[in-house]
């Protein structure tokens, strides 16, 4: 392993207390040890306005999300048809996962484990489903508003017709991906009849690559990581005006599109009774790349429920861009925007969806006083959760998408979790307590690939 310069992260001027938990919390990233840090700037009560870039962003701007979506959803009930059955509407259940919570060793004195299915999004087959189709639908709105192909008020479905896909045929949208939010992109953007240009870093699968091109959309392949992939698709949209790119390291749409996720499920918590109190705390659990998925659920979420929920990132050891973001430049107050490579760290995991090695710092700048902290998780760890949750549950998620699963043992299991769990006064309402895992990514890996993911987890556990 390379070993990069120590540099002092954390602000000498912060209490000891929160000053040796940031630098225990940095040890063990240095070092690629699983390790839960917690926020020492997480509000009390959250803030109503966060700012976001140089907006500032409230629930309305969730409701406004929500809103596109349904204006649309006539017209992807018409492109995907996988979706008329739900009327258009990109959403996942809300699974209980008794079986799995055994198997992790989550006692119930501690609380119940469900699933946000998200694995199972359709049309992208991940998480990316929500911020990727937002922004592309935002973007045709925007034109054929323009164009007068719609008014305010019309049935959007008649965007299917030759006219409307004529003048979006115009533009080109473009982004940068390590895989999946080239999949959401590129799909949703070729179906309404865009040009769609995704460009892809090294890490990004074969098969992601290939189902892209079967759809027509321009695939162009780096030799760089994931941002650097990201630069050279801004750069090369900059020259074109007819080319909109979409920045997953700056774009409030995607996080937004995002964001919306939370009244959905609001709506599914309610229906099982277990709308989150005083009483019942709320422990989410989501897996972390560039950190604008999971930014946007925790915004939404903490509009609905205050200090009520609390929101914890999971990253793999070799890439937790957004734990070196909030340790280096929220917490130590130096600005910027630090990499993993800087703390001597590879950014080399099978966890693709994750594989960022620099933090958006749209995300962590909204995330400043509204998350609770951040995990990491090996690789092994992933696999073998991965293994679990198909034997227990019966789902096919990516590996990405089983680091919420760690999340649970962290708060519950490590000094830093007790510690949490002590100060807020969460303690003695574990009984009830909801932990809630988001599941990611999966729907879409190939069956080969797939059986591989299992049998390395099968042999893990076994070992
Ligand atoms: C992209 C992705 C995430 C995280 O989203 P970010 O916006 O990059 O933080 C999590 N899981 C999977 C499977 C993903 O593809």
């Amino acid at each position: 392993m390379n070993q990069a310069k120590p540099k002092p992260s954390v602000n000498p001027d912060i209490d000891p207390h929160t000053a040796r938990a940031a630098q225990t919390a940095e040890r063990e990233l240095r070092a690629g040890t699983p390790c839960l840090w917690t926020n020492p700037l997480l509000a009390d009560v959250p803030p109503a306005r966060v700012s976001a870039g140089d907006r500032i962003i409230s629930l309305a701007d969730v409701h406004a999300a929500r809103a596109r979506f349904d204006r649309f959803a006539p017209l992807l009930a018409r492109l995907f048809p996988e979706t008329a059955p739900s009327g258009g509407t990109i959403e996942s259940p809300l699974l209980a996962a008794p079986t799995l919570q055994q198997m992790l060793g989550l006692d119930a004195r501690h609380g119940r484990l469900w699933i946000k299915g998200d694995h199972a999004l359709p049309i992208a087959g991940s998480i990316k489903a929500r911020g990727g189709i937002h922004e592309v639908l935002e973007f045709a709105e925007k034109v054929a508003l323009e164009a007068g192909l719609i008014q305010q008020g019309d049935d959007y479905a008649r965007l299917a017709e030759a006219d409307a896909r004529d003048r979006f045929s115009r533009y080109q949208v473009a982004v940068g991906s390590t895989g999946n939010l080239g999949l959401s992109i590129g799909v949703m953007a070729s179906a309404l009849g865009f040009r769609a240009a995704v460009h892809m870093s090294a890490d990004a699968k074969a098969w992601k690559k290939a189902r892209l091109r079967a759809r027509g959309v321009e695939v162009v392949e780096h030799a760089g990581d994931y941002a650097q992939a990201v630069a050279a698709g801004r750069q090369q949209a900059a020259s074109d005006p007819y080319c909109h790119f979409v920045d997953d390291e700056r774009s409030l749409s995607l996080m937004l599109g995002y964001s919306a996720a939370a009244l959905h499920l609001d709506t599914q918590l309610a229906a099982q009774g277990l709308r989150p109190d005083a009483h019942r705390p709320l422990f989410v659990y989501l897996p972390c790349g560039v950190g604008g998925a999971p930014a946007g659920i925790a915004f939404g979420l903490k509009q609905l429920y205050g200090e009520h929920v609390h929101c914890f990132f999971a990253e793999p050891t070799a890439s937790p861009c957004f734990l070196v973001q909030m340790l280096g430049a929220e917490l130590g107050g130096q600005g910027g925007n630090p990499s993993v490579y800087d703390y001597g760290l590879d950014n080399r995991t099978e966890a693709d969806g994750l594989a960022v090695p620099r933090a958006s710092e749209l995300a962590a700048g909204a995330m400043r006083e509204l998350l609770s902290g951040v995990y990491t998780v090996a690789d092994d760890t992933l696999f073998r959760h991965l293994f679990q949750a198909q034997a227990a549950e019966g789902i096919q998620v990516e590996p990405s998408a089983a680091a919420g699963f760690s999340g649970p043992a962290m708060l519950t299991q490590s000094e830093a979790g007790r510690d949490y769990l002590e100060r807020r006064g969460l303690t003695q309402h574990m009984p009830q307590a909801i932990h809630l895992a988001w599941t990611t990514g999966g729907l879409f890996v190939p069956d080969t690939e797939y059986r591989n993911f299992l049998d390395r987890g099968a042999a893990l556990l076994a070992a």
